[in-house]
């Protein structure tokens, strides 16, 4: 099993567990989404992962290396998991290029140029790398989002309502843009969302979260029904 994640427990208050046993296995290239109201521990689970949040309980590995357990902890940017903000986060002062490049410091000038041009050939934004954000649509945006986070080839990576900030019709092209993305490049990922239609299209399976626990898990067409 690639990542398995046990008995994963978070509180911001004592009195209150904001995720309360939270365990499940993903596989190597698994597309999970997990679906939930507000406040159901979703953007908890994805800072737990991340190394933004301490847990109080629990363990976390990706293959054999324990990411964090009651003795060990990880930091946050030795992880290899790259994150999808709501808000693209892209460093506005910086080209589509520069902010693609941003995550691939260790590599050599020649290397980390090759890979821009590889990812952004993925995301289709290859004419595109000398821009700067405000000169892209949001759609746009958030593909340079996905291609910074898949340039150092992530073990993880973790996707935060990304498509909220987009109008309903660039929402239906880029979950299947996402999705081709994601299958065709093998990439394991999570996908945070209170939107079942985003779960529907991205997800090869589906874990319901309710009030800080699993309410149910399965495949999208089992879970909500045959679309
Ligand atoms: P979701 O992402 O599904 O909306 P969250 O993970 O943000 O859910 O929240 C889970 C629970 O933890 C909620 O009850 C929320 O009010 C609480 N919570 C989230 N962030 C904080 C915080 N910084 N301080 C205190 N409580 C928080
Ligand atoms: P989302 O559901 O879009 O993930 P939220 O609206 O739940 O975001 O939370 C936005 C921010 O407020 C987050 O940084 C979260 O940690 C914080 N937050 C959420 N709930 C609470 C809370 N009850 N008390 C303090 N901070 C909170």
């Amino acid at each position: 099993m690639f990542i398995s994640i046990d008995n994963l427990c978070f509180c911001y208050d004592p009195k209150d567990r904001a995720l309360d046993g939270f365990s499940m296995k993903i596989e190597k290239g698994e597309v999970v989404s997990i679906l939930g109201p507000s406040g159901s521990g979703k953007s908890t689970l994805l800072r737990l992962f991340a190394g933004l949040e301490i847990p109080c309980e629990g363990t976390f590995k990706i293959e054999d290396r324990v990411i964090f357990n009651d003795h060990s902890f990880v930091q946050p940017e030795k992880r290899g998991i790259g994150m999808v903000f709501q808000d693209y986060a892209l460093f506005p002062h910086m080209t589509v290029a520069e902010n693609v490049a941003f995550g691939l410091k260790d590599m050599k000038r020649s290397e980390k140029k090759a890979r821009v041009k590889e990812v952004l050939e993925i995301v289709e934004l290859g004419e595109f790398e000398h821009r700067y954000p405000h000169q892209l649509s949001g759609g746009q945006q958030q593909r340079v989002a996905i291609a910074r986070a898949i340039a150092p080839n992530p073990n993880l990576i973790l996707l935060d309502e990304p498509f909220s900030n987009l109008d309903a019709e660039l929402q239906v092209k880029i979950r299947k843009d996402l999705r081709a993305i994601l299958k065709n490049q093998g990439i394991t990922a999570v996908f945070v969302t209170h939107d079942e239609n985003d779960a529907l299209a991205i997800a090869d399976r589906i874990v319901k979260l309710k009030d800080g626990k699993i309410d149910s898990v399965g495949r999208p067409c089992d879970l909500l029904g045959a679309q």
